[in-house]
């Protein structure tokens, strides 16, 4: 076992994508005991995941770039760093765009490395394996990784993000065998290397939209077809003025009223 006596509070992080790596960064500004956390991410780069590792300018947040911050007390603080980095986003409404999550993923990434390289008490393990089981055994939790590799932890914090979406029982195993079904929407395998046929694409969410846009890069002219069971299309964003006042009004409620 890598870490059988646990000197400090030792807290292990199972999956290292933008969760993992947000809570990082803030144990990192406000822990102020020596504590250490082993960091486990296997698969997608660290910080980034599965959706801001995309390389594509196409492929942007479904968010507004006010409200991606890392810091609830800094609204503004992922719109201030893109001004400062990227000159091409000098734009008086960035606050409001829908910027490549390329950008997101190198901020996130950016505020881990310099989070685990500047704190004082915190101790980073970056271990990159797949967390394959965990077992609470004597008020710890037993960690083993790919390679049958041990570690000890006092709390878990388990955050392996989204899963690859299952097979539908219409795909046989022969698309499957000759390379002609794509399980994960997520990886450029799914729309590298085609020829000018027809791609059906199962689903008309976001990940739809990505997918037509990643074709249309890829200088794709075949048709595409996208089919979902209900037919629905992403809905734009609604302009709408937060409601504050709901805290005010839940504090009125006596407990019994409370819901
Ligand atoms: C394509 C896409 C676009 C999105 N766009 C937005 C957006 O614009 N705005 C927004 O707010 N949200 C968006 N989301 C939602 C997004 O998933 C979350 O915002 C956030 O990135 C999820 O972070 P996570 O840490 O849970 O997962 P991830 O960031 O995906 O990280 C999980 C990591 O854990 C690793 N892992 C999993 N299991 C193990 C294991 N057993 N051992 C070791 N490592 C493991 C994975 O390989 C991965 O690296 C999007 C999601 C997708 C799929």
């Amino acid at each position: 076992m890598t870490d059988s006596t646990l000197q400090k509070n030792t807290i292990a992080i199972i999956g290292g994508g933008f969760s993992g790596a947000a809570t990082v960064i803030h144990i990192c500004r406000s822990y102020h005991k020596p504590i250490k956390i082993l960091f486990f991410n296997e698969g997608y780069p660290v910080a980034k995941g599965i959706a801001y590792s995309s390389q594509s300018k196409y492929h942007v947040l479904n968010v507004a770039a006010s409200k991606m911050s890392l810091f609830n007390n800094e609204p503004l603080h992922f719109v201030n760093w893109v001004r400062n980095i990227y000159a091409e986003f000098d734009d008086e409404n960035l606050e409001n765009m829908f910027l490549p999550r390329s950008i997101f993923g190198e901020y996130v990434a950016k505020h881990f490395n310099h989070a685990i390289k500047n704190s004082a008490n915190v101790e980073v393990v970056e271990i990159k394996k797949q967390v394959n089981d965990v077992v609470f055994v004597n008020g710890r939790y037993d960690i083993t990784t790919s390679g049958n590799e041990k570690f000890a932890a006092d709390k878990i914090l388990y955050a392996p993000g989204n899963f690859i979406p299952e097979i539908p029982k219409a795909v046989g195993s022969d698309l499957i065998e000759q390379k002609k079904y794509f399980s994960n929407p997520w990886t450029d395998d799914a729309t590298d290397n085609l020829n000018n046929g027809d791609v059906l694409i199962l689903g008309t969410g976001l990940t739809m939209v990505d997918t037509v846009l990643s074709l249309l890069e890829k200088n794709f002219e075949g048709n595409i077809i996208a089919a979902s069971t209900h037919g629905f299309f992403p809905l734009p964003h609604r302009k709408y003025e937060p409601y504050s006042d709901i805290l005010i009004e839940l504090k009125g409620l006596t407990p019994s009223t409370r819901f």
